[in-house]
Order: structure tokens, then sequence, then C-alpha cells
């Protein structure tokens, strides 16, 4: 999977225990120090999801018409009797309510209730396998997010050192607070997974406290309405482009690929358009978790996206951003920041120069630039490990490890050498170094356009 293309490997704690889960970042690690290519590591929290008790590896299928019971347990689940693992499910769910299993592939109508069991009727039939999501509206919920069990995978996977931590069903700037962890790069980055309709409502809130954002379609067509999700999803990642957070597109990408060697046309589609939308990451769900070949879905996405951004209008879109609420105007480091990278987009137009050489400490710079889309690659240099991995988040971008510390004269010449040295730049090419002199990790102040030196 690395090698067609994985950046960053997500981890859903929904499915499977926190040990196999740490068995899983050991082995992504191990296998990719010998790919020698960064891969990031995100732990997703499952917060306060739903789910059903497993329907075991073979689809299990739910004909229209058909009437079924849905119980409380964590036993297991058959096309007859679903179990919910949740204590509130016959008091939240009303009869007349129609429910959403495995997000939206089975729909069930609510007929009446027990004391113990709802009984109901399929009113969409489809097929389910593992533990699908029932969707029960974030407003009738009890639980907040994040759960105390998400908070002792905080603390397991923190200490792990993992690159990301994503949280579910966020519905304020406080719920990501909770989470507790120092600020990246020291901490993980923190992703707000947009879910639910009260964070569409506190959007602006919740990406300035995260450090990225996840439009999270699954969950986000139920709360909000499917039609509603192509604006939404344009509307979030402009909002992340402004603030310059990275911005992951999720779910249902490649969907028919969990069985089919080739995806649809619509498929194909939704996955360009996602990337000329500016999303900074497509992800992957079900496609690679249960799907027939995880390896051919992850290089028809890469063999996508790629023929999208050769596609990118990346003048016009760096016209565009010019115009738009950049970082925070209010702190005078972040404008310095923009005007440098929009100095730079340019400059690479002008010159047509082939890669922009950040030297970045917490991956501001890095992920200033990205948001340009400019028509370079980006090699992402910093001298902090957590950062590195923190940047495979970022559009564009290939981070790599800068072992030189102190002034930024060295920096520049070490970096360049060391990008010359591992064949990423040649001798007398023409290359954009961005970096920043002082010791404020969110000012960008240099830019330098030089050719690359012979070696010694
Ligand atoms: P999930 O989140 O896959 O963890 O549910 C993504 C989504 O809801 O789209
Ligand atoms: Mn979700």
């Amino acid at each position: 999977m690395i090698q067609a293309g994985m950046n960053i490997a997500r981890l859903g704690l929904a499915h499977g225990s926190h040990d196999e889960a740490q068995e899983r970042v050991e082995l992504i690690r191990r296998i990719a120090a010998e790919e020698k290519t960064p891969v990031g590591i995100l732990i997703d929290l499952p917060g306060p999801k739903v789910r059903s008790a497993n329907f075991g590896q073979e689809p299990v299928t739910f004909a229209e018409g058909s009437k079924l019971t849905l119980r409380v347990g964590n036993h297991a689940s058959t096309a007859q009797n679903v179990e919910v693992d949740y204590a509130g499910l016959i008091s939240d769910i009303d009869p007349g309510d129609v429910v959403s299993i495995g997000d939206g592939r089975v729909m069930v109508k609510i007929l009446d209730a027990t004391d113990d069991q709802l009984n109901a009727e399929v009113a969409h039939g489809g097929t389910l396998s593992g533990r699908p999501g029932i969707h029960i509206p974030a407003e009738r919920l009890s639980l907040a997010t994040p759960t105390p069990e998400d908070m002792v995978a905080v603390e397991r996977f923190a200490a792990l050192k993992v690159d990301m931590l994503a949280v579910s069903f966020v519905r304020s700037a406080a719920d990501l607070v909770r989470v507790g962890t120092p600020s990246h790069p020291e901490g993980p980055l923190v992703i707000a997974k947009i879910e639910t309709a009260e964070a569409i409502k506190n959007l602006p809130e919740i990406i300035e406290a995260s450090g990225a954002v996840m439009v999270a379609r699954g969950d986000l067509g139920l709360e909000c309405g499917i039609e509603g999700l192509p604006s939404i999803q344009k509307h979030i990642i402009r909002e992340c482009i402004s603030s310059g957070r990275p911005a992951i597109t999720a779910t249902q990408m490649l969907e028919t690929m969990i069985e089919n060697p080739e995806p649809t046309r619509a498929e194909v589609s939704d996955v360009a358009n996602a990337v000329w939308d500016g999303s900074s990451a497509v992800m992957l769900s079900g496609e690679t978790a249960i799907g027939v070949d995880p390896v051919n879905v992850i290089a028809t996405m890469a063999r996508i996206v790629d023929h999208a951004d050769l596609a990118f209008d990346h003048r016009s879109w760096a016209d565009d951003l010019a115009e738009i609420r950049l970082t925070d105007r209010k702190v005078p480091e972040t404008s310095i920041t923009d005007a440098m990278t929009l100095a730079t987009a340019r400059a690479v137009n002008e010159l047509g120069i082939k890669t922009i050489l950040c030297i970045s400490g917490s991956g501001f710079t890095v992920r200033s630039m990205a948001r340009f889309r400019p028509k370079a690659r980006i090699l992402g240099y910093s001298a902090n490990e957590n950062t590195v991995g923190q940047l495979s988040l970022s559009w564009g971008t290939e981070p790599r490890l800068l072992p030189t510390e102190g002034a930024i004269e060295g920096r520049i010449m070490a970096a360049v050498c060391l990008a010359r040295d591992s064949g990423d730049l040649q001798e007398g090419e023409l290359v954009a170094v961005l970096a920043g002199t002082s010791e404020s990790s969110r000012s960008t102040n240099v830019l330098r356009i030089q050719i690359v030196p012979a070696a010694e």
C-alpha cells in the first residue's frame, strides 16, 4: 500500500482493540522505514458512535420489506436481529423513525417498540458486514465527545507519538480542547471530524481550535441531508484554506471498489473534484479496510489525484487565494507569511521553478505554502521529527528531516545540499527556498531563489 501511494494510515479505534492498533502502529513504522517513505499515522477516536454487533466478514443481505428487531447488545447481529451497543437505543428512537445502518447502505423503518426491542421493517435493502454504524441524530444522543474511552486512547497513542488524532462527532471547539494534548508539533495534529449539524454552525471556532479538518461525509450526509453535501464540502475546504488548515475529504470515495476492480465514473469524478475543491488529502475507508484489493484501490486513487493535479488551474487558484481572507491578519507574523508564500507562488509560476524547499519548525510555513497549490513540488524540511510526520498530511509535500539546527544561512545551504545529494534537486537548476529567521514559529521572512550548486 505504501508503494502504491499511501501517505497516511488511519487506524480507526472503532474496530478492534487498542492493543491491535498499537501493533499496527509498530508494523507501519517498521515497513515505512524499510521503504524509506514517510507514512503518517492517524488514530481515529470513535467518539459516541453507535454501532451494531458484528455481522461477520461475509455480507449479510437485507431484503426490502423483511421484518427485523433491534435490541441492545454487543454479541452478534443477523438479518433478523441487529444488536446495538447503546443503552439508550429504545428510548432515543421512536416508532416512525427511519434508521440508517452503515452510512445509508440499509434503511429500516421502526414500526413499534416494546420494553426490550424495536420492531422494524427494511425500507431500503442492501448488504452489511463487520460492525456498521447506526445513525442516531446527534441532538438526541446524550453522549459527548471525546468519550472516556477516547481519552484512554489519547493518553496511550499520544505517548506513542502518533502524528494525528482525529476526534469524531465534534460539536464545538471545546470538544477539541478537551483532548488536552500539547499543541502541535509537540503533540499530535488534532483533526476535527466535521460530521454533525452543530459543527457546521460552529465551523470557524472549530477550525481555529483544530490542527486539521476532515469532511466526514458519511455521518455528515446523515445529519445534513446528502443533497447539501457537495456545497458543504466546498465551504468547509475553503474555510480551511483560508485558515491554513489541511482538509481531508473522506468516505465513499471509491466505495464500489470494496468489491470491484474499477471505480464507477461518478467516483472518479468525485475524487478529482475533491482535489479541485482544494482537499489536502483524500481518504479511503471500507475500500482498504475490508475491500478485496486495497493495493489496487490506492493505486487507482493515486492515478486519479495525480491526473487531477496535472489539470489543476494553479494560476487562477493563486489569484483567487490572494483575494480571500488568509490567516489571521491581527497577528503580524502570519500576514508576513501570507505575503511571502504568495510571492513564492508567483515567482515559481514566472520562473518555471520545479521545487520549493521550505524550512519549517512547526510546519506552519509548509502548510501556508501548500495552500497556494503551486505548480511545483514542496520539500518540507524540519529539524523537528514530529513536524516531519505531521507534514504527511500537507498537499504536494514531501516531508524530510533536516538534521542541521542553528543559523538560517547554514540551514538553507544544508537543506539544498541534502536535497541535491538525495537526487531531489539537480545541480544547476533553480530552486526557491522559503524559511524564517526569527524564533517565532509563525513567521516566514526569507525567500531565496538560487541555482543549486555543484557537489564539492
Ligand atoms: P468514520 O468517519 O468513517 O469514522 O465514520 C468518517 C465519516 O463519517 O465520513
Ligand atoms: Mn463518521
